[in-house]
């Protein structure tokens, strides 16, 4: 990371990589991080709303064509994060093909709030990150067998854990979990809509 950037994004790069994520390229307030075939831009925005008119500036400005997530750390991520959206929205209302989905943290809780962010864009993106196809309980919607897309060993706090993603592929639900080595039940866990 270069010298000059700020706390906020050392930090999300240091929970990123203790996810298992890569850097693949930094800026004074950018990094640009991988999962596999899954990319995620962290960004910590100069201001907390879009001063650029056209579409292509803030495409260029956000390099929203070039992550599927869009990560944005700041004190007040919500408003430009909305902004971003329906900025990727208008652009391929107008013909783009820009999939990434944009998400807010607030740097007041960023190890909180990125560490649920993180299994939502995992969860989002399994097809990019999965590596495994084993059946593992039933889905809670719809009763079919889901399976296992993701799954990953990680080290928190000197604990391993796993981190994984399971799919319905009748309904679409997608459940993120972790599950200690120690066995201690009441694992972060997050359902997901198709
Ligand atoms: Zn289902």
């Amino acid at each position: 990371m270069p010298r000059d950037s700020p706390w906020e994004l050392r930090r999300a790069v240091e929970l990123m990589e203790k996810r298992g994520f890569k850097t693949v390229e930094t800026g004074s307030n950018f990094a640009l991080m991988e999962l596999r075939r899954m990319r995620a831009l962290v960004i910590y925005p100069l201001r907390d709303y879009l001063q650029l008119s056209s579409i292509d500036d803030v495409i260029k400005e956000f390099m929203l064509d070039k992550a599927d997530s869009i990560v944005v750390v700041s004190e007040r991520p919500y408003y430009l994060s909305d902004e971003l959206n329906s900025a990727i929205e208008r652009a391929n209302l107008s013909g783009r093909t820009i999939g990434a989905r944009v998400y807010p943290v607030y740097a007041g809780d960023i190890d909180g709030q990125l560490n649920v962010t993180m299994g939502i864009m995992l969860a989002n993106n399994y097809d990019k990150v999965g590596n495994s196809d084993e059946a593992d309980g039933q889905c809670p919607s719809c009763g079919e067998p889901m399976r296992v897309v993701f799954d990953n060993h990680v080290m928190d706090e000197g604990e391993e854990s796993r981190e994984q993603v399971l799919v319905c592929k009748r309904c679409g639900l997608k459940i993120h979990r972790f599950i200690h080595a120690s066995g201690d039940a009441g694992s972060l866990a997050s359902i997901l809509h198709g």
